[in-house]
């Protein structure tokens, strides 16, 4: 898959691609993207986007070790700069990788200090993905993202208590002085099996638990969302024709030149991990090699089996921890956001099968 192109790139990520790949720029213009497209259409489709792409792609590009990229090293002479680091890291990869890899759009200050595209956009991801927390209409409020704190007004406000997305338990006091206020709560897309204690009955409507009172005064309700780990597997596709490459003859009409592409099934014996709208990866420094051959066993519904992984690592502090079993033994998984985050170890979402 590669960084920004509009290049078939859902269905060939497990295509070996030798540059960067997953810019952050561009998951933050998907984000602002799949913010709009909601506000326009009321279809918490694109939330589902909005969040999966928040809680993976984004959060993951926080250099949170406050790292330089390697080839900000090579472009950049390192004796002219005034030591600083840059908020948010460019490139993730998906296959065997490491962050940090390039910092995209560099340039020097005269005084030193340096910055890049991704490090100007960060700052909008985290904007737009609060901005979508939730929403205030007439009698009627909207929780579409599941993040402690109160939301409402003094007639109806409603507070959050979750760990979410590290598990799907989520807690809402309702405060009402609107006995027939409407409260919606987001049904995520990936979750299938859900249970909602609520004083109050309920209806399901176009991904909304939809709540329309009468409301007592002060009153709590209990959402849990089943997070089963899930295996997720490459696309099957045919063929398709690419315009990546520049067309280096500025006579042409065609700005690019097209590149025919066909499925190879050697290219697609992968699989990779869901729980929840939080992808899961493998990180060279739990103890496996995320380049190595896994044979996970996956229930027939999908589902694996993971169990919670009691080990300590000394350089990772990772928001979740599995084992995912194999016929026999088992394999460590972590949370995306929480791999690679040292910038030189190997990491990878997409695992090789036989
Ligand atoms: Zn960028």
């Amino acid at each position: 898959m590669t960084t920004e192109y509009l290049d078939y790139t859902a269905a060939r990520q497990t295509i070996p691609y030798e540059k960067a790949g997953q810019e952050t720029c561009v998951t933050v213009t998907f984000m602002k993207l799949c913010g709009k497209a909601y506000s326009l259409t009321g279809d918490s489709v694109f939330l589902d986007q909005l969040e999966t792409s928040f809680y993976n792609a984004f959060m993951g590009s926080l250099n949170e070790e406050h790292k330089h990229s390697k080839a900000l090293l090579k472009t950049i002479d390192m004796s002219t700069i005034k030591e600083s680091f840059l908020p948010f890291d460019s490139y993730a990869p998906l296959l065997p990788g490491a962050r940090g890899t390039m910092a995209g759009g560099a340039q020097q200050f005269r005084d030193g200090t340096y910055y890049g595209c991704c490090a100007c956009i960060g700052g909008a991801g985290v904007a737009t993905f609060l901005d979508n927390v939730w929403q205030a209409e007439t009698d009627c409020l909207t929780v579409n993202q599941y993040v402690n704190g109160a939301y409402g007004t003094d007639e109806f406000r409603v507070t959050v208590n979750t760990r979410y997305p590290a598990a799907g338990s989520i807690s809402l006091q309702v405060c009402a002085r609107n006995k027939n206020h409407t409260l919606k709560l987001r049904l995520p897309g990936w979750c299938k099996n859900y249970k909602l204690q609520s004083p109050i009955p309920y209806t399901l409507l176009d991904g909304y638990l939809v709540l329309n009172g009468p409301w007592t005064g002060e009153q709590t309700l209990a959402l849990d969302l089943d997070m089963p780990v899930v295996a997720i597997y490459p696309m099957k596709w045919d063929k398709t024709t690419l315009f990546t490459t520049r067309n280096p003859d500025p006579t042409t009409s065609s700005l690019f030149i097209p590149t025919e592409v066909t499925y190879d099934d050697a290219q697609s014996h992968f699989v990779c991990f869901r729980r929840g709208p939080v992808m899961l990866a493998l990180d060279e420094r739990l103890g496996a090699d995320p380049a190595g051959t896994f044979q996970p066993v996956v229930n027939d519904d999908g589902t694996v089996s993971c169990a919670e992984n009691p080990a300590e690592y000394p350089q990772i502090a990772p928001k979740l921890s599995l084992l995912c079993p194999e016929a026999s033994g088992s394999f460590p998984l972590i949370d995306f956001a929480s791999a690679g985050k040292d910038w030189e170890s190997k990491m990878a979402v997409w695992l090789a099968t036989p």
